[in-house]
């Protein structure tokens, strides 16, 4: 019997990890410049943190969730995605309080898990990097997610990516939009696909972002629901523009888009990528919003919102797609060839001792001819080879060669315990 891994998932393998370090060491250092700090709450949670905030009728909830009864009949689901988890822990930890700063802003990364039908880009389980920012009612916070959520693409070299925004505005105003296009469907609801449908019952609103060609002609002509704006919600709408341009940040205006997700309030936003390598179809990559509602809504004191979270398996895709420039193999400092049963020890305390001074070194463990083992030094492009042989090692000496440039030195080994970066400095001079 050979066991599979179960659908949906992947394992990263060591040759793939360098670009998966890459995204968390971009995310860690540009989010350091915006004063976000990390957070790491559990991989599960208790099922009602997520169906609370996210919402019942949603796709996440109603179909995606990974959750089950634990032996003490606690009913726990996987966590889906990061939002209502990070919720929880603020209002858990009192996060609120004025000793943790406000705006308090915090980033996770890590694994998410929905009962999806996997394909490409969309996993069972997938990985999430997330900014939430809880506090600020203001549309300059709006605009610094969006922003921060921008810088990071482009810290990645990626271009070929849009910044998509809407508002969904208050909940007496998203009440209203409801009625109008409750309104608008329900004359054409057998048009509407079967899964419109069922979607139109327990919340029209989604119908907007249905996939189906028949969905979206219909779609096209209903109302829009920055026409249902309050006076308060569309001047917030308003002054996010106005900031996005004084930024020099262009966007899009989606009235239709409404995103997954039962917490947002006012502006959503997303960014997609039409990197011709993805196949000519416009992809999401990273999505977020305000959610003014949340907290209070997980029994936490009112403190509004804003976050999002990009998926990093979409990320890579469009690294690759625009053919962004990934690291791969990891380097290697330096090689030692041992020749001869006798040199094993010496071999052995030479790479520790390497090691010890900061460079990565590696030699041969499986009794391998000196040819095989050059060609091993070769194949992990070793900057430099210290070859031992029994002579040298009878005199105390090793021969150190920078590969690069050729130059080669037999050196004293006590040298090279001693101070190896002055050798390498001869070496190279
Ligand atoms: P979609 O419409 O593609 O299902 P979503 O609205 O469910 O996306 P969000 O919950 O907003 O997505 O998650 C934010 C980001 O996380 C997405 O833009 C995407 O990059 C990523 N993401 C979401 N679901 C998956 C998945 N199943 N596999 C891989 N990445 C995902
Ligand atoms: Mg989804």
């Amino acid at each position: 019997m050979r066991f599979q891994r179960p659908k949906g998932t992947a394992d990263i393998l060591p040759e793939q990890v360098g670009e998966w370090q890459l995204l968390e060491k971009t995310a860690r250092e540009l989010f350091e410049r915006y004063q976000v700090r990390e957070i790491r709450t559990p991989i599960f949670e208790h099922y009602e943190v997520i169906s609370r905030s996210v919402g019942d009728t949603t796709d996440i909830v109603s179909k995606e969730m990974y959750d089950f009864y634990d032996k003490g009949d606690r009913h726990i689901t996987l966590r889906p995605e990061g939002t209502a988890p990070v919720g929880r822990a603020f209002i858990e930890n009192k996060l609120f309080g004025p000793e943790h700063g406000k705006p308090f802003k915090t980033f996770y990364m890590g694994p998410m898990f929905r009962y999806e039908r996997p394909q490409s880009g969309r996993m069972r389980q997938f990985h999430q990097i997330g900014v939430e920012c809880f506090g600020s009612r203001n549309p300059a916070t709006d605009v610094e997610g969006m922003a921060m959520a921008m810088a990071f693409f482009r810290a990645l070299g990626v271009t070929h990516i849009r910044l998509v925004i809407n508002s969904l505005g208050s909940k007496e105003d998203r009440a209203a939009y409801r009625q109008a296009l409750l309104d608008y469907l329900t004359p054409r609801y057998d048009d509407l696909s079967a899964y419109s449908q069922t979607r139109f019952e327990k919340n029209p609103l989604r119908v907007l972002d249905s996939k189906e060609s028949q969905d979206q002609q219909i779609v096209a002509e209903a109302p829009s629901i920055l026409d249902y704006l309050g006076e308060e919600a569309a001047a917030h709408f308003q002054e996010v523009q106005s900031l996005l341009q004084y930024l020099g940040i262009d966007y899009e205006i989606d009235h239709r888009m409404v995103r997954g997700l039962d917490y947002y309030n006012d502006t959503i936003f997303e960014i997609m990528s039409d990197a011709p390598g993805f196949g000519g179809t416009l992809t999401t990559i990273c999505a977020g919003g305000r959610y003014d509602h949340l907290v209070e809504e997980l029994g936490g004191p009112a403190t509004p919102g804003f976050g999002f979270a990009l998926g990093m398996e979409r990320a890579l895709i469009t690294m690759k797609a625009e053919g962004v420039e990934l690291p791969h193999a990891n380097r290697l400092d330096m090689y030692v060839v041992g020749i001869g049963e006798a040199t094993s020890a010496e071999t052995l305390k030479l790479v520790e001792a390497l090691r010890a001074a900061g460079f990565s070194a590696e030699r041969d463990y499986l009794h391998r001819k000196p040819k095989a083992q050059f060609k091993m030094a070769n194949r992990l492009q070793a900057e430099y080879v210290l070859t031992l042989g029994e002579t040298e090692l009878s005199e105390g000496r090793v021969n150190i060669k920078q590969m690069a440039s050729g130059n080669e030195q037999s050196v004293p080994l006590k040298d090279v315990y001693n101070d190896i970066s002055a050798l390498l400095n001869q070496l190279t001079h």
